[in-house]
């Protein structure tokens, strides 16, 4: 099984649909983490996948990004 970089899977929100992302490159984002930004195959619409695992620095003490019933009580 010899190929070129290995092919990441991403969603594409066009298709709807799990797809190989095509053109993939491997990027460093500001916060150090990594992500593959390609595109879909099938669309050409730009997909980008980040890449979890190292839990070098795991988020201090973030709340849940998305919760709305999270207000401040003052
Ligand atoms: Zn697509």
């Amino acid at each position: 099984m010899a190929g070129k970089i290995f092919m990441p899977e991403g969603y594409c929100v066009k298709c709807k649909a799990k797809k190989d992302i095509a053109d993939g490159v491997e990027e460093v984002m500001k916060n150090g983490r990594r992500a593959i930004k390609g595109k879909c195959p099938v669309c050409g619409t730009v997909m980008f996948k980040i890449l979890g695992g190292k839990a070098v620095a795991p988020a201090p003490s973030a709340p849940s990004p998305a919760s709305p019933g999270n207000a401040p009580s003052q």
